[in-house]
């Protein structure tokens, strides 16, 4: 049973099902495989003909012994991935991967869809509820009340920030009802954010089993892993390196790219780009880490983050130690960090004009998100002279999410998706509270204390 440590070393090493419904480790630090389970090119064949779900199966399945038989995870993978993965051929070999197809559509939906499948898992038969606090600036927090409807022995309470998400964004939370609450926060991202961290860290709230969805846990960051190997299947010769550029914000999807590679896909570079909130790449630049407070509002919103909580499992599997408050004990191994990971930030502008001239000269639709992976993979190819590697850029939502910035750019309207459709109608149930965390105590107990 693979055992997972924590990135501050100073808890317990636990399984995963405890990784899981715990979230973060006790000493403050995230938990990591203790060790990486590897995948040969033998088997990477063997994955060319096989379905999402079922390349999805084989690679969990590495993770989950022990925990999951094989017979309820292929169970599992089945139901969560019953849904396309598109990958669309742009130009020379360069391609981009939309991670858009699923209910809420944003890449959130393929880890929250695992990870809610796995706790109804875990929990059946319990006599004991979960309640999952989850902090969301937008994508978040619709991919977890989403996937997490309905499953037995789980509450989940979504705080989010009215002014910061858009209405379709809100509507994807607020017409849920059942098992999910979602409050309204008089305040900001930050604010949110700030509110779930001190509940968990609250002695007063012990008789209520809390846990996280955000990607602390570690179940956001298994399912992550493979889409980019079932990328490297669908388009390498196995074997062949091949490049992979995310846009991050808190680092969790590019933590999938980065354990696939650990896993043994040969991902020869991993470009990383961020919006103005550009602390990863001026550490890269000048070995000094300076978390941004308050975040710096861009219209990659879902990016906003100014101390991506997993760079500090960046930074372990380098063999360094950075803090969850952003002190850095030891540094990494920046050798090896800089040959494997590439970083750049991407402003509003660029992230605008990346838009129109995908548009323009490719017929390639990108929401804002998916635009400031795309303009920083361009300043990767404009300063590494290797225009014909294989290369796989991910859009991260679909833009049918952002339709009022891409009419206003491209003058025409997306297509809405069936899963964004018919929202408009539905009624909304939220709670209003001010930025205050008494009373955030007080609601959290009266909602689900003893
Ligand atoms: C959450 C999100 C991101 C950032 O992903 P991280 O794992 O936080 O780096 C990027 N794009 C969209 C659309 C998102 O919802």
């Amino acid at each position: 049973m693979i055992q997972f440590y924590s990135t501050n070393h100073k808890a317990p090493n636990v399984n995963l099902a405890d990784a899981l419904l715990t979230g973060q480790a006790p000493d403050l630090g995230l938990y990591l495989p203790e060790s990486i389970p590897q995948l040969d090119s033998e088997e990477l064949r063997t994955l060319k003909d096989k379905s999402y779900a079922e390349i999805a199966f084989a690679v969990l399945s590495k993770y989950t012994g022990g925990v999951f038989s094989d017979v309820v995870l292929k169970t599992l993978c089945k139901d969560a991935y019953n849904y396309d993965v598109p990958l669309e051929h742009i130009t020379n070999r360069t391609h981009i991967l939309r991670l858009d197809g699923g209910p809420t559509a944003s890449f959130k939906d393929f880890a929250a869809r695992m990870m809610a499948r796995m706790f109804g898992e875990l929990l059946k038969g319990s006599d004991q509820e979960l309640v999952i606090l989850t902090a969301t600036s937008g994508d978040t927090g619709s991919a977890v009340a989403n996937a997490f409807l309905g499953v037995p022995n789980v509450k989940v309470m979504v705080l989010f920030p009215p002014d910061e998400v858009s209405e379709r964004q809100r509507k994807q939370m607020t017409t849920l009802s059942g098992n999910i609450r979602t409050v309204a926060l008089d305040g900001k991202f930050d604010n949110c954010q700030a509110l779930v961290k001190q509940a968990f860290a609250d002695p007063n709230l012990e008789e209520i089993r809390l846990s996280s969805a955000n990607s602390i846990n570690i179940g956001r960051l298994l399912p992550q892993i493979v889409y980019y190997i079932y990328a490297y299947v669908r388009l390498a010769e196995i074997g062949e390196p091949i490049q992979i550029c995310v846009p991050s914000g808190n680092f969790g999807n590019m933590m999938g790219a980065l354990l696939a590679k650990r896993m043994g896909l040969p991902i020869e570079r991993l470009i990383i780009a961020t919006n103005a909130n550009d602390e990863v790449p001026v550490f890269f630049r000048t070995e000094e880490y300076h978390k941004i407070e308050p975040s710096r509002v861009c219209i990659s919103n879902a990016m906003n983050v100014g101390h991506p909580s997993n760079f500090a499992r960046v930074i372990d599997l380098y063999r360094g130690w950075i803090d969850q408050t952003g002190l850095i004990h030891r540094m990494p191994d920046l050798k090896r960090l800089h040959e494997d990971l590439w970083t750049v930030s991407v402003t509003d502008e660029e992230t605008r004009t990346s838009i129109r001239s995908a548009w323009q000269n490719h017929n390639l639709l990108l929401e804002p998100h998916g635009a400031v992976g795309w303009a920083g993979l361009k300043k990767y190819q404009d300063t590494e002279d290797n225009p014909d590697a294989l290369t796989v850029c991910v859009e991260t939502a679909h833009p049918a999410k952002f339709p009022e910035e891409i009419e206003q750019l491209l003058g025409i309207i997306p297509d809405t998706p069936p899963s964004l459709q018919g929202l408009e109608d539905k009624p909304e149930f939220h709670i209003e509270l001010d930025n205050d965390y008494p009373a955030f105590r007080d609601l959290l107990k009266e909602t689900y204390g003893a």
